[in-house]
């Protein structure tokens, strides 16, 4: 079987989804780009009964070459980030903090330093129906810049150069988006809102992170 390292992959982090609290039941879904050939989970199969075999493989176009399920709703969304950046993998998920959020702004407040690591303040795409191309170019535009975006009213999506790295990047932007959350629910009792951090305190730690050599740490970020 061809890509059988990349089709682990898949399965590995498929079925962390779960268990890491970034999706309930069949939702999210995963791909990855190699070359021209994008691999991605079925379209509601339980993550439990995934298996390297039964990972979609298809063209830039969405057209299924192997696999005998079909592949994720979501495909036009993955299949965008693909045909418009540089990025070679895709997850998107349904996590509760950063699904909530997604229904209260338009950006995430910047009170942490981390949300440098996705290049600039995370957005909020505007709503489209799941599935759709509305929805795909939505994300694609909130994307823009950025290595992840929440989906208004529905979830979130992060991008990076591997699995792993958009991977780890979805678990930043939940812990993110829960500290926003808590310290939002908290403010009503001392009687203001979070503060904020300015904008260059962010462009310094964005051009540290560059200088560390990574957009998204491979390894533990310290501090
Ligand atoms: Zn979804």
């Amino acid at each position: 079987m061809r890509l059988a390292q990349e089709r682990a992959e898949i399965v590995r982090f498929a079925q962390r989804l779960r268990p890491d609290g970034l999706v309930v039941g069949t939702s999210g879904n995963l791909s990855m780009r190699v070359g021209n050939l994008v691999l991605a989970t079925p379209s509601g199969l339980d993550y439990d009964t995934l298996t390297p075999d039964l990972v979609c493989v298809t063209d830039l176009s969405g057209r299924l070459l192997e696999g005998r399920l079909e592949p994720t709703s979501e495909m036009p969304l993955h299949l965008s980030v693909y045909n418009t950046t540089d990025h070679t993998a895709v997850v998107h998920t349904h996590a509760t903090a950063a699904t909530a959020v997604s229904t209260l702004v338009a950006e995430l407040p910047v009170i942490h330093y981390l949300v440098a690591l996705f290049g600039g303040p995370v957005r909020v795409a505007p709503y489209a129906t799941y599935g759709t191309p509305e929805l795909a170019a939505s994300v694609t535009g909130a994307l823009e810049g950025r290595t992840g975006c929440l989906m208004s009213n529905h979830g979130t999506v992060t991008v990076g150069s591997s699995l792993a790295q958009a991977y780890q990047l979805n678990l930043y932007l939940e812990w993110l988006c829960e500290v926003w959350l808590r310290a939002s629910t908290a403010a009503g009792a001392v009687g203001r809102l979070p503060r904020e951090l300015p904008a260059k305190e962010l462009q310094r730690v964005i051009a540290k992170f560059e200088t560390y050599g990574q957009v998204a740490p491979a390894r533990p970020v310290s501090g």
